[in-house]
């Protein structure tokens, strides 16, 4: 077992502090870290997936909504500090569609030109019978109808 090298260390660091990383993945490393089992392969894989997370601080809390960016569905929500986070609408393993931070794009775009409104949040909703605001499952028929969940209509 090879450990990571001192510059593969650093650059998780850098990545961490500068990206907007989920805390839970944060805190995996930092445990594999402590048992010593940060190997060379393990750091070069998370540096992969370090990668693909958006810049921290790319994104303000005026630029709260959903839009549609490169074909994809992006949301930028407001946490509960008042820090705006970019999620992107992704298809996991599962074909389960959900918001993730570990998607990439370009936040350059996240502009008034690219920002989508209630009614095509709505058809998105219908075809794919995700709610688009908070990214779950719509289950109820009225809901499914709508194309949006009854509580996240009105944040849009
Ligand atoms: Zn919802």
């Amino acid at each position: 077992m090879t450990k990571a090298t001192k510059r593969q260390l650093a650059l998780v660091n850098t990545m961490v502090s500068e990206r907007d990383v989920p805390e839970d993945f944060v805190e995996h490393m930092r445990e594999l870290y402590r048992r010593g089992l940060f190997t060379k392969d393990l750091a070069s894989s998370f540096l992969t997936m370090l990668d693909k997370c958006n810049d921290k601080n790319s994104v303000t809390a005026d630029q709260r909504g959903l839009y549609k960016i490169d074909n994809r569905l992006v949301r930028v929500a407001v946490d509960r500090k008042g820090k705006a986070h970019v999620r992107v609408m992704h298809r996991n393993s599962n074909g389960e569609l959900h918001y993730s931070s570990n998607v990439k794009i370009d936040v350059r775009k996240i502009n008034d030109s690219t920002k989508i409104d209630l009614d095509m949040a709505q058809k998105f909703g219908r075809k794919y019978g995700v709610c688009c605001v908070c990214g779950r499952t719509l289950t109820d028929a009225h809901s499914r109808a709508a194309g949006i969940g009854p509580k996240c209509i009105d944040k849009l």
